[in-house]
């Protein structure tokens, strides 16, 4: 069958990375996480004292840049500049850093540039909030993935409690709001639903559901795609 890119776009704690994953390795594909790769510079940039926003040095600063993505059993490891920041990347801080500097067009640059070199193949599933509108428009599925704003600031939530970050549901409510807030209104590729994109709203939905509902989409696409 047909190795298909898969673009797995939406809003902070629609579910993303989760089904994403999932997909994946359902499908036997590659899980490209790109927020992980905005996430990988904001780091760098706060380490080095760089202003966020500061845009032709954070544009030099990402093109100086390596970072690296492993697959692992279940998910994937981020390497900056050959150093792991699996870990490091997932605080509130890192959370709202990256969203400003994924506003700073040269910075999308080079971080798309290095996404389209990663998914040329085929066979991957890649999540972020333009992967179907810029990076792959012409990806052979588009999910746009939803939630209520109450729903996604509760997993965002749960998942911060599990890590002991010291950040409440109303305070993780209003940094979604921000997030959401900048994303979409960006100049450079603001969060949109590609018009081919299907909708899916995760608000009352398992995990496995959605996942069960997008490798059938897959598999119908791959299908119809190896019989023209
Ligand atoms: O998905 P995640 O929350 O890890 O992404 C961190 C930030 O990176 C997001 O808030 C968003 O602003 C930005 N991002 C982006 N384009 C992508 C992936 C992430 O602008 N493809």
């Amino acid at each position: 069958m047909r190795k298909l890119i898969i673009a797995i776009d939406g809003p902070v704690g629609s579910g993303k990375s989760t089904l994403a994953r999932r997909v994946a390795a359902l499908m036997g594909y590659v899980y490209i996480d790109t927020g992980a790769m905005y996430r990988a510079v904001a780091v760098k940039a706060l380490r080095s004292g760089v202003s966020l926003d500061a845009a032709d040095e954070l544009t030099a600063l990402a093109g100086n840049t390596r970072i690296d993505l492993q697959a692992q059993e279940g998910g994937q490891r981020v390497f900056l500049d050959g150093e792991d920041v699996t870990t490091a990347i997932r605080t509130p801080e890192v959370a709202q850093a990256a969203s400003k500097v994924a506003v700073v067009p040269g910075v999308r640059q080079v971080l798309v540039a290095e996404q389209r070199r990663a998914g040329a193949q085929g066979g991957v599933v890649m999540e972020g909030r333009d992967i179907g509108s810029v990076v792959f428009p012409d990806a052979d599925l588009k999910i746009f993935l939803t939630a209520s704003p109450e729903i996604r600031a509760e997993r965002r939530w749960r998942e911060h409690q599990q890590k002991g970050d010291a950040i409440d549901l109303p305070r993780t409510l209003e940094e979604i709001h921000e997030r959401d807030r900048r994303d979409q209104e960006r100049t450079s590729s603001p969060l949109v639903r590609a018009r081919d994109a299907v909708v899916v709203d995760s608000t009352a939905m398992e995990p496995e559901e959605v996942a069960r509902l997008v490798v059938l989409l897959a598999k119908t696409q791959a299908a119809a795609g190896a019989t023209t």
